[in-house]
């Protein structure tokens, strides 16, 4: 999410002149956009910023900006605590960024802009101005959260669940389709409630329309809500076959005493039901999860439970976290805190269970051929090699090996014969 709105904010500011760099010491303005959901994302964020100091002082002209969550949570105590900081703008400012940038050019005075007020939809869309785009690219469906897992700082930082247009989507994707992107990632908080509020069309519709675009090769997600998994949804995969063949379905734990206290609300037992419902239609389904470890007063059971699932799913992707206490987030008070050593142990023995199953599942599709859109090259060793990304969401790095093409590879859609699984690649050759 934050790099779609960071290619928004290159977007507001191209006319105002600024255009960008490869090096932040050649900036006439930083924008620091910032994530707060885990502690260690908000510490990076203010390390990154710390940076910002030195540079202002060679360079007293420099802007410098922070944006998004931190910006949000934090607001003006920002400023007190990193006085050469000049813009701190929240997650609904974007469409008012340009304004900011322009009067601080002109008298110098920061700005703090938290106004969460403003309806996703009246930010009045700005054209790409760039001639080419990459070939996958992020559109934001929704903005914002109305669950309150009670671990999570999202809904306080980026407010109120939010739609945006169904128009406006598909039209956005067609603008993409045209400037070389031949792949979208549809995003929000939690996509399977998409529209219901506003009353727009389901989330299937949406990717029945966004399918319809002509020259898009293929349609990802994130992030689905298992409660929120509905048939109709399942539907999709049955029917549309550029809806890649994989789902990012996080279940945070397989305890449902520890699911409980998280107010997912759903149990192990529905979760695996969802998944089954899933491979009905999709027999190959690639599933990828996020998994909390060290929830307040998860036992040792309760982390076996979550290695159980993790075994019983053959998840082909986990990403791992220690559990944070947020701002506003309940669990924060909670009682049963996990020390940070029993953190780090279930943290390192899940990784290594994922690096297993990562391993297993590649290697099992050594022999097979896969659809790979190809979306750059480099040279391994003095070797030229494409690489893409298969349907299942696998990186697989590939050589023409005696069918050399005289073309540009990238954007096409290709099929690679895979010799090698690696732990978290595919390696093959041109069929
Ligand atoms: N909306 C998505 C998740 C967005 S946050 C969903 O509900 O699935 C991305 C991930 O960060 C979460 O899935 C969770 O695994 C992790 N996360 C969120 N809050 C956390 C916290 N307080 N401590 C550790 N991990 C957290
Ligand atoms: Fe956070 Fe839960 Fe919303 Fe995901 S669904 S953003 S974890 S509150």
């Amino acid at each position: 999410m934050n790099v779609y709105d960071s290619e928004m904010f290159k977007k507001v500011l191209r006319p105002l002149g600024y255009i960008p760099v490869d090096e932040v010491e050649d900036a006439d303005l930083v924008i620091v956009n910032t994530c707060t959901v885990r502690k260690k994302a908000e510490e990076k964020a203010f390390s990154f910023l710390g940076r910002m100091r030195a540079l202002k002082k060679k360079n007293p002209e420099l802007i410098v900006a922070i944006g998004g969550c931190v910006a949000q949570q934090e607001g003006s105590a920002i400023l007190r605590r990193m006085p050469y900081v000049d813009l701190v703008f929240g997650t609904r400012a974007y469409a008012r960024l340009a304004a900011m940038v322009e009067k601080f050019e002109y008298d110098r005075i920061p700005v703090v802009d938290v106004e969460m007020t403003m309806g996703i939809t009246d930010a009045t869309p700005i054209p790409e101005l760039d001639a080419e785009v990459e070939v996958s690219r992020f559109v934001t469906i929704m903005r914002g959260c109305d669950n309150f897992c009670s671990y999570c700082i999202v809904p306080y930082v980026r407010g109120r669940e939010e739609s945006r247009d169904p128009d406006a989507i598909v039209q956005e994707v067609r603008d993409l389709v045209e400037r070389g992107a031949r792949e979208v990632t549809l995003l929000g908080q939690n996509v399977n409630s998409y529209g219901k509020k506003e009353g727009l069309c389901d989330f299937p519709e949406l990717l029945r329309r966004v399918s319809e675009v002509e020259g898009l090769a293929r349609i990802r997600f994130a992030t689905s809500h298992p409660k929120d998994l509905s048939p109709g949804l399942v539907a999709a995969y049955r029917d549309l076959p550029k809806l890649c063949n994989h789902i990012h379905l996080p279940v945070q734990s397989g305890s449902n005493a520890v699911l409980k206290k998280m107010k997912r609300k759903y149990t192990r037992e529905d979760y695996m039901q969802r998944i089954e419902n899933l491979k009905a239609v999709r027999p190959d389904i690639a599933l990828t999860s996020d998994m909390i470890v060290g929830f307040p007063g998860e036992t040792e059971a309760d982390f076996d439970a979550t290695l159980d699932l993790v075994r019983e799913v053959g998840f082909s992707g986990i990403f791992a976290f220690k559990y944070s206490d947020r701002p506003h987030a309940p669990a924060a008070k909670f009682e049963g805190k996990v020390s940070e050593e029993d953190k780090t142990r279930r943290l390192a023995k899940l990784l290594d269970l994922e690096t297993e199953l990562s391993e297993k599942r590649n290697i099992s599709y050594a022999g097979t051929t896969v659809e790979v859109l190809v979306d750059g090259h480099k040279e391994v060793k003095g070797v030229f090699q494409w690489t893409g990304r298969s349907s299942c969401n696998r990186v697989v790095n590939f050589t023409e090996a005696g069918k050399p093409t005289d073309g540009n590879l990238v954007g096409k859609v290709v099929p690679v014969y895979i010799e090698t699984g690696l732990p978290h690649s595919l390696r093959g050759v041109l069929r």
